[in-house]
């Protein structure tokens, strides 16, 4: 495994378009939970589930795991609530388990009102050499109906600080289409998030999980669901800002200038294997996924007692892992591999009429029009009479 995710859970609050696995807490348990990803790795190095890290191995005795890590991948929940000095010691207690090259890929996601200066600084110290922002959006309003934690202009103060620690290498993401009642501008939020000149963009259009406050304002007409209408038209406007201010879309949702490509999601997209640890995460070996306990005390409970903290696990099935690889083909701009003759047949002439595909050496590769309706270009290329 040289991708390794670990999953922090806390949260301040809930966002009213939440359905993450988190833990709201007012006080971080950070000494508990460094401890129990470190027991976690203790279980994991003396045999409970050590094939996940090293394929082919069997439960075993005690014999150190030491993969050499490509990118290590702090996600949450909100990693940035982690006190600095926690994440230091969350660092330290992952490189005593795992070998990493100088040019390891090690990425914080933060909220913008935990980002000061002395943070910023304490994470670039510990080995954190890219940041995710999670701006979502710079109009008051729409932040406070998010139930986010932060207002604008702390995104500004955050980057400030970020680029000052030294960080070369910073992320935002933004969330459009957003009911047209909130009155948010998305043409002036574009511009406000490259006038900081991000190395990178993760854009994801308002979508309604169940359980989520977003889901019950609906049922009960306090909000409008969302409109396909108004999220073609802003990912179609954020595709020609992004495209003329030096951006370029490398998946359906993240573009990037100067080579700044998320290499940990890359390793996702091009279906390499991972290692999850924490609550919640997931782990994928190339034939099977498996997923922790989500529930933070359930995941602390198991690791305290020394028991696998394990849900379940998934072998995919032939058809499960076609599905995956037209999926992560198209989601990409590397595009997915066909056969010449494959990309002969419908439906995938008719999609370049439409311009909704391009063909590229051997490789369709969606447009921005095609990123639109990707689920249905996937479920038309693997059902039985597709393309395949
Ligand atoms: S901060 Fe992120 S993980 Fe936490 S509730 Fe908000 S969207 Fe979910």
């Amino acid at each position: 495994m040289r991708h390794l995710y670990i999953h922090i859970p806390f949260c301040a609050r809930r966002c009213s378009y939440c359905d993450f696995s988190i833990a709201v807490r007012k006080r971080v348990p950070a000494a508990e939970y460094v401890d129990s990803v470190r027991r976690e790795i203790h279980l994991l190095t003396f045999g409970v589930g050590a094939e996940w890290v090293d394929p082919g191995a069997a439960p075993r005795g005690p014999s150190p795991v030491h993969p050499s890590l490509d990118t290590l991948y702090l996600g949450g929940g909100t990693p940035s609530l982690l006190p600095p000095d926690a994440v230091a010691a969350l660092l330290a207690a992952l490189r005593e388990s795992f070998s990493w090259a100088d040019t390891v890929e090690i990425t914080l996601e933060a909220n913008p009102e935990d980002v000061t200066a002395d943070a910023a600084r304490a994470w670039r110290r510990a080995g954190v050499n890219r940041v995710s922002l999670g701006a979502q959006s710079f109009d008051e309003g729409v932040l406070r109906w998010m139930h986010r934690s932060h207002d604008g202009i702390r995104i500004g103060t955050a980057m400030t600080a970020l680029r000052a620690a030294g960080f070369d290498n910073v992320s935002l993401d933004l969330i459009f289409a957003v009911p047209a009642e909130l009155g948010r501008d998305w043409s002036r939020d574009l511009d406000q998030a490259l006038a900081l000149r991000p190395d990178h963009l993760s854009l994801y259009g308002l979508t309604v999980e169940q359980r989520t406050p977003l889901a019950r304002w609906i049922a009960r007409g306090a909000s409008a669901a969302p409109d396909d209408e108004r999220y073609a038209a802003e990912y179609l406007l954020a595709h020609e800002r992004l495209r003329n201010d030096g951006y370029r879309f490398y998946e359906v949702s993240n573009a990037a200038r100067g080579g700044h490509r998320s290499r940990h999601n890359s390793a996702y997209w091009a279906d390499r294997p991972y290692l999850g640890l924490g609550p919640a995460a997931h782990s994928y070996d190339g034939m099977a996924r498996r997923w922790n306990l989500p529930a933070w005390e359930q995941y602390r409970g198991a690791v305290t007692a020394g028991r696998s903290p394990i849900a379940s696990t998934e072998r995919l099935t032939d058809e499960q892992r076609e599905l995956e690889r037209v999926y992560l083909g198209l989601r990409t701009s590397d595009g997915l591999p066909l056969t010449a003759s494959a990309r002969l047949r419908p439906p995938v002439t008719a999609w370049q009429r439409q311009g909704w595909v391009e063909l590229r050496g051997d490789h369709v590769v969606c447009t921005p029009e095609g990123w639109l309706r990707l689920d249905g270009l996937v479920r038309d290329l693997t059902k039985p009479n597709g393309a395949m």
